[in-house]
């Protein structure tokens, strides 16, 4: 037996924490090459990384998963990511017939439909009631305090749910068969007008997720209310939309102005081809909420007073960046990168960078960067948020 922990042998295929101007020197252990290997520029910084910005980034998969009959969730919220306060999200798998029990909670909903399709159900305070069923690029919005439930069809689902607080916990919402299980069985026998033994088998506690029979088609179960439906509809298509398409890649904007129920939460769904990256640029309203679906990218976040500081991310990831800070996403991979930018507020925006410096005068750019004419004249008065940067080498 050894008597000491091995350190790691010196390797070609294991990076080194060595910028190639010799700064930094050799890990010789213990250490996680995996995690190395996953993030290059937190191993290696670019050289224009500087000053003390916090962790902007968490894995769905370092989270804990809640494995019940019927599906699981996971949550990434200021416990996981303490700067996130704006908005948490919950990535979520129902299997066919798996059901996230009826619901409430003190704030609004929004989801995106991964993979495969899923039932929804609510109704607002006037008794107008909505059943549909999303697909993969569907959304839904639920306003804040109105109930809710999600069934997994035939092929069962998985989604991502984002929520207007940091501080929201999924496995601490407003449950039926929590309150059905903390109601005395006389008040539940004088509210629904039956005997008591009607409650006989009610749960005992939550059930948050519950594994039950795929539902029949939803002509098979409409419910008919006598006030109608919702005036606004709880559902969009967002990948049916038609997207801004640029030279590298495309968005689909949705916010409250094509999806009017969306009061307090407004996302972008952005593609970003190989070789290309989404442009130097910020957001004058709020924090931004990031979540990876596709390949991987980097994202150098600037802060300010000579503050910068550069992230990895991948399928899974979360990414955050803080009010009005600069930042740009790279596709560092070989495949598409797929991801969700998203705000706590009614409209998206954004500032472009090279927008705003193309409707500036020529001189205040010239003077103020000591620039030429080779960056002035290709500089545009159109916004492009994914541009392709291959045309440069
Ligand atoms: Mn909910
Ligand atoms: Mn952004």
């Amino acid at each position: 037996m050894e008597s000491r922990p091995k350190t790691q042998a010196s390797n070609e295929n294991i990076p080194q924490p060595i910028r190639n101007d010799g700064a930094g020197a050799t890990d010789f252990g213990p250490r996680d090459v995996m995690r190395d290997l996953e993030n290059p520029d937190m191993l290696v910084p670019p050289v224009t990384d500087a000053g003390l910005l916090p962790n902007l980034k968490f894995s769905f998969s370092d989270t804990h998963m809640q494995l019940n009959h019927g599906g699981w969730s996971r949550e990434i919220t200021v416990r996981e990511l303490p700067i996130a306060t704006t908005l948490a999200g919950v990535n979520m798998r129902l299997t066919p017939g798996g059901v996230r029990e009826l619901h409430w909670h003190h704030q609004s909903e929004w989801a995106y439909m991964l993979y495969g399709r899923a039932r929804i159900t609510s109704i607002d305070p006037e008794g107008r009631n909505f059943i549909a069923d999303i697909g993969p690029g569907d959304l839904w919005y639920f306003p804040a305090g109105l109930p809710h439930s999600i069934q997994g069809l035939e092929e069962g689902c998985e989604f991502l749910l984002v929520f207007d607080d940091g501080k929201f916990s999924d496995l601490s919402t407003l449950s039926i068969s929590d309150w059905f299980a903390h109601t005395p069985k006389d008040v539940l026998s004088a509210n629904f007008g039956v005997p008591e033994s009607a409650f006989a088998n009610v749960p005992s506690k939550q059930l948050y997720i519950f594994q039950a029979e795929v539902p029949g088609s939803l002509e098979s179960q409409k419910v008919q209310s006598p006030y109608g439906t919702i005036p606004q509809s709880f559902k969009h298509q967002l990948l049916a939309q038609e997207p801004i398409k640029t030279p590298g890649g495309s968005v689909r904007i949705v916010d409250s102005s094509n999806f009017p129920i969306s009061k307090t939460i407004a996302a972008a769904l952005v593609e970003i081809e190989p070789g290309a990256m989404r442009e130097l640029h910020w957001h004058p309203n709020n924090d931004e909420w990031q979540y990876y679906l596709t390949g991987q990218g980097r994202m150098t976040v600037f802060a300010g007073n000579g503050a910068a500081r550069t992230f990895d991310y991948r399928a899974g990831d979360v990414g955050y960046v803080p009010f009005a800070f600069g930042h740009y996403i790279q596709n560092t991979g070989n495949q598409t990168l797929w991801f969700l930018e998203m705000f706590k507020s009614d409209r998206f925006v954004d500032v472009s960078l090279n927008q705003w410096m193309a409707l500036n005068t020529r001189e205040l750019i010239r003077d103020n960067l000591h620039v030429g004419p080779e960056l002035l004249d290709a500089l545009r008065k159109e916004k492009w948020p994914v541009v392709k940067y291959t045309n440069v080498l």
